[in-house]
């Protein structure tokens, strides 16, 4: 009877340490999210460009001398870039819009320039 006890004990004991690991593992695929629907399933993309509504126009040249608005006909600028990655806002040369307003500008062109614009002389960002 005695032997009895101390098999069940022992047994009792091991199922208790399995159970333990096995909880902790599953804490543990849980935490890298492995251990079912991921946390960050709800979150929402990060936004590589300033949201801007798609009917907004960046090509009001009116200010602009000539010499000003034919540089950005020579350098082909377009409110809506054709070009995979490319776009003003994440040119080195775009210059975020003043709080309320749609259109940036741009260190190279002058006028409005659309952040999901594009022109040949787009430069990557450093830093
Ligand atoms: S250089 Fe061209 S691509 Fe870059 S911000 Fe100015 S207009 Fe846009």
């Amino acid at each position: 009877m005695k032997n009895q006890d101390i098999s069940r004990r022992n047994f009792l004991l091991k199922m208790s340490a399995a159970s333990g690991v096995s909880l902790g593992m599953a804490g543990i695929l849980t935490g890298c999210g492995g251990g079912g629907e991921s946390e960050t399933a709800d979150l929402e993309p990060v936004a590589e460009t300033p949201v801007v509504a798609e009917e907004v126009s960046c090509t009001d040249v009116s200010g602009l001398t000539e010499s000003e608005a034919s540089m950005r006909d020579a350098l082909s600028y377009v409110d809506t870039s054709t070009e995979e990655g490319k776009t003003c806002a994440n040119c080195a040369l775009y210059t975020v819009a003043a709080d309320g307003e749609n259109c940036g500008g741009c260190t190279l062109l002058k006028g409005p320039i659309h952040p999901e614009g594009y022109c040949i002389s787009w430069a990557v960002q450093t830093a």
